[in-house]
């Protein structure tokens, strides 16, 4: 059949219509489709809005002369450049998430700090309320297993109350927050106050960054496309206002440890 001058905008307008992921029957998927926030733990946290303004003075931690917001805003550049470079749509966030932010996939980017140096490890979570436990937790499991394969740092099963309601996606608490429909979690990458993981932190830059760039591929190429957002995202320029502190005690909760995480955090 001859197309007729009417049919091709009616093709683009149909391919527009799909969601993100899906290109239409047998077509590749193009990854352009996709849109990736990573966030710099600590960065200009004395920005957040003042619903957040309680977390202003979490400059995040140091270890050995390093201090945390730099080794996060190093990591994350080079992960956005392999994410870029494979055709993902990447917003660098500040401390202060874009209020409503949407996305396939939101990643917090943090290292630990602590008085203790034979604590080590890195950890993984999500919103404890989410609304797509799920999907969250897939991409857990795909940073998980793309970290485990290629960094190697042992897994440190003390998930805090504080990551399962980090602040940039705690709708209970606040409310300058990222969409609720958005993949979130939170990424300690390890300890600056362990020697051995600082010397990873600091000296495997590259090689931290392409296990979160391949663990946030293998989520996106898993998400059932009928899951995603068909709203694409408006450009989140970095100046919007944020934040970067926890909240609440420092306690692990027993809802932390929810069934879905059970296998993985406490092995
Ligand atoms: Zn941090």
């Amino acid at each position: 059949m001859r197309m007729g001058r009417v049919a091709p905008l009616v093709l683009l307008v149909c391919l527009l219509a799909l969601p993100p992921g899906i290109a239409g029957a047998g077509e590749p998927t193009p990854a352009t489709a996709w849109r990736v926030g990573l966030q710099v733990g600590h960065l200009r946290i004395e920005e957040l809005p003042e619903d957040q303004a309680r977390l202003r003075g979490q400059v995040g931690g140091s270890g050995g002369g390093y201090r945390e917001v730099e080794v996060n805003e190093a990591i994350a550049r080079r992960a956005a450049a392999i994410l870029t470079a494979r055709g993902v749509a990447v917003d660098i966030l500040p401390a202060a998430v874009p209020p409503g932010y949407r996305a396939d996939a939101f990643v917090a980017i943090h290292c630990d700090a602590n008085a203790n140096a034979g604590l080590r490890g890195y950890k993984l979570a999500r919103y404890r309320e989410s609304l797509i436990p799920e999907r969250d937790d897939a991409l857990i499991a795909a940073l998980g297993d793309a970290y485990d394969a290629a960094i190697g740092l042992p897994r440190d099963p003390g998930v805090s109350w504080n990551m399962t309601g980090y602040y940039a996606y705690n709708a209970k608490r606040y409310t300058s927050i990222i969409d609720r429909q958005t993949p979130s979690a939170i990424f300690e990458l390890g300890f600056l106050t362990h020697p051995a993981d600082r010397a990873t932190l600091i000296g495997r830059q590259d090689a931290i960054a392409l296990a979160l760039a391949d663990g946030i591929m293998r989520f996106l190429e898993g998400t059932p496309a009928t899951a995603l957002d068909t709203t694409p995202s408006p450009p989140s320029p970095i100046t919007a206002t944020a934040a970067t502190g926890y909240e609440g005690g420092g306690q692990a909760h027993e809802e932390t440890r929810r069934r879905a995480w059970r296998n993985r955090l406490e092995p």
